[in-house]
């Protein structure tokens, strides 16, 4: 009967979405508490200047070990933190930790990047500022040492909110990077209006770069080209082969960032990698 069949296609419809909302009350309540305790934590990803090898920057990613829920990646808690408003106090602590650990690092005379994720409910927050400015006090970074990293879709999505946005930053000298760019169809005078710093081309368009593949290649091409004419460093995502390294490093790409130059990884793996920098510079400077 169509009438019963169609009955049982709502309540199986009914109960999944039953199950998918207390799944999300039950993730949301777990991270709830999971802020300001050891299950969350900052993984760390160089960034490498192609030109000397050197690690100039770290991409600070937030990690979440939950007792009940195990491993959750970002690409599901940071979507539910932006829906449930848990953002707020979530890019705070990122903030406030990666800034705290740069100041460390730079002691070591580290003198790199530190870049940040930063949400669209997060930035659109006038209370946003005053984080930013208290954290740069707090930890006594030079502001353009940080470097806030939106999301294309983001500043599409909200062109003129954005475009203030951006001017109220860069008056706090931060630098800016545009992330997963390629992804969110921005056109050429946006970019020129968006007084950033950086282009992070999308992985999407990194892993498709082979000897083989003209087409992804001159895409690779095309960006460079427009960046550097407007003055921005052009950072390469997702980059996993020393073949796609050997393209992007022909076509000019500044800086690289991926699993073939070393995965996220915890603050004091971090360290070795810096360490073995600054001794590598001092017997250079011997030699
Ligand atoms: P994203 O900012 O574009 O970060 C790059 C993502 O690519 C990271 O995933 C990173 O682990 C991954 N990745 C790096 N190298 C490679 C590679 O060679 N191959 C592949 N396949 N992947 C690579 P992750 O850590 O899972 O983060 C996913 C997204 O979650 C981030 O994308 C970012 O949008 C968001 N996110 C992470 N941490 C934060 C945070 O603290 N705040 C905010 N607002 N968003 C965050
Ligand atoms: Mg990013
Ligand atoms: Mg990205
Ligand atoms: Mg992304």
């Amino acid at each position: 009967h169509a009438k019963d069949s169609g009955r049982s296609t709502f309540s199986f419809f009914a109960r999944d979405m039953d199950k998918n909302l207390t799944e999300r009350l039950q993730m949301e309540a777990a991270l709830k508490e999971a802020i300001g305790t050891e299950q969350l934590q900052l993984y760390y990803q160089p960034q490498v200047l192609i030109s000397t090898g050197q690690v100039v920057g770290v991409e600070a990613l937030m990690r979440w070990q939950s007792p009940e829920l195990g491993s959750v990646s970002p690409g599901r808690f940071i979507p539910l933190a932006e829906e449930t408003g848990l953002i707020m106090p979530l890019g705070a602590w990122c903030l406030e930790e990666a800034c705290r650990q740069l100041a460390q690092w730079r002691q070591l005379g580290f003198n790199g990047l530190m870049a940040v994720n930063i949400s669209v409910r997060q930035i659109l927050r006038a209370d946003f500022f005053d984080l930013l400015e208290e954290v740069l006090a707090q930890s006594a970074i030079p502001a353009d040492r940080l470097e806030l990293e939106l999301t294309e879709s983001l500043m599409m999505d909200n062109v003129e909110a954005s475009l203030e946005v951006v001017q109220r930053l860069k008056g706090l000298d931060v630098s800016l990077a545009i992330d997963d760019f390629g992804t969110g169809y921005s056109s050429l005078s946006y970019l020129k209006r968006f007084a950033v710093d950086c282009l992070k081309i999308d992985q999407s368009f990194i892993r498709g770069l082979r000897e083989d593949n003209q087409q992804a290649r001159s895409l690779i091409r095309a960006i460079v080209q427009m960046a550097h004419n407007l003055e921005l460093n052009v950072v390469a995502e997702g980059v996993e082969t020393p073949e796609q390294l050997a393209i992007l490093t022909a076509e000019e790409v500044d800086v690289a960032q991926g699993y073939y130059l070393g995965k996220p990884m915890p603050a004091s793996e971090v360290e070795v990698i810096l360490r073995s920098q600054g001794v590598t510079l001092r017997v250079n400077e011997k030699g």
